[in-house]
């Protein structure tokens, strides 16, 4: 079987791990937790960094400092993880949805005035497999209502929107460091600010609100987002080797690209000029005369030995937030499609030449025969 994705592991995480287990820093304090977060801050262009315990608590966290009033409401693709419309929920405010951007599906930026109220405070452009959200509208739009923007480069680590790194691109970012991510500390997240304000906050939210002179006097509820040393060793020894891993995801897009592009029953991901893609997941979208679905799709290639994902299914089709009474009647049609026609064939960091020819190679022999 050849995996949908796997992360890649040297010496080089070994010997930092075994120096926690030696000097037992085996816990949320130490010299790998504070270079971690300082060069991973950098690398992206912003001033702070706090290292969490994954991505999604990482928004959450970002979500908590906007201080939402019950009511209030955050502009999100639909076409995402649930991470970031759970963040908002949980912070008593309400996802308000736009729908995706059919060549790059990141969410269509032209969508997005039309969905600002009066209770509007925040836009949290995702980029999607790799790909850049088109920044400026959104720049523009939240300028003009002071709306706040909290970018999650989830998957999008060492992508550029017109020069600049993603995660630099709003006001606070929030990267995930999960086992498939293009850099991973096992779990694993960060929030990168340019604020020493907001990085305190965000700091005291990962701490249980303990505050540095009265240790046990909480004047806040917080929450434990702590990240270990061990973690932040693994996401050093990974941000070493970035470049490379960079590198070949871009390789493995290209090498997709040159082989599949003969096929007119695929739409293959893009590269908009004005956007550095790093191909965090290869993803395919069958076309509209396909006599079968992406679900269909994906077992056939199972049956041959080839692992592959479903796309995100939208926030608007979610049982759970139905049962909830949000998004009622609402419909996204770029979306939908993109999840019922969508999958990402393996991407991982240790796929090989042969075995993506592999995949190729099967997936002509299901096309042969339609
Ligand atoms: C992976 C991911 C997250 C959540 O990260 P976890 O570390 O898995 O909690 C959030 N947003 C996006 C876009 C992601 O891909």
């Amino acid at each position: 079987m050849i995996p949908v994705s796997e992360p890649r592991i040297t010496e080089r995480e070994r010997e930092y791990v075994l120096d926690c287990l030696q000097t037992g820093w085996i816990s949320s304090a130490g010299r790998y937790i504070e270079a971690f977060e300082t060069q991973w801050a950098a690398y992206c262009g912003m001033k702070h960094g706090v290292a969490v315990c994954n991505g999604t608590v990482a928004l959450s966290a970002a979500v908590v400092c906007l201080g939402l009033e019950p009511g209030d409401e955050v502009i999100m693709p639909t076409f995402t993880i649930i991470s970031c419309a759970l963040a908002v929920v949980e912070n008593g405010g309400i996802p308000v949805l736009v729908d995706s951007d059919p060549e790059t599906w990141t969410m269509d930026v032209n969508q997005v005035e039309a969905k600002i109220t009066p209770r509007t405070r925040a836009i949290m452009p995702v980029h999607i497999y790799g790909h850049p959200v088109d920044m400026q509208p959104i720049w523009e739009i939240a300028r003009a209502h002071n709306l706040v923007i909290i970018e999650d480069a989830a998957e999008a680590h060492g992508a550029e929107y017109k020069g600049q790194r993603c995660g630099s691109l709003g006001d606070v970012s929030c990267f995930s460091f999960y086992a498939n991510k293009i850099i991973s500390t096992g779990e694993g997240g960060m929030v990168l600010t340019q604020e020493e304000d907001m990085a305190e906050r965000l700091r005291s939210e990962r701490n249980l609100a303990f505050q540095r002179d009265r240790r046990f006097y909480h004047t806040a509820l917080g929450h434990n987002y702590r990240m270990t040393n061990i973690q932040a060793a693994i996401g050093l020894a990974q941000f070493e080797r970035i470049e490379e891993h960079i590198e070949h995801k871009r390789w493995m897009a290209e090498a997709y690209n040159e082989r599949l592009r003969e096929f007119p029953q695929l739409q293959l991901p893009i590269e908009k000029e004005w956007a550095k893609n790093v191909y965090w997941m290869y993803g395919v979208v069958l076309a509209d005369d396909v006599p079968f679905n992406a679900a269909e799709f994906a077992r056939r290639l199972y049956q041959k030995g080839v692992e592959t994902r479903p796309f995100f299914l939208g926030m608007h089709e979610q049982p759970v937030f139905r049962e909830r009474e949000l998004f009622i009647g609402e419909c996204y049609p770029v979306s939908e499609n993109l999840s019922r026609m969508g999958l990402y064939l393996p991407s991982g960091l240790t796929l090989t030449e042969s075995q993506l020819g592999k995949v190729c190679q099967q997936v002509h022999s299901i096309f042969k025969t339609i």
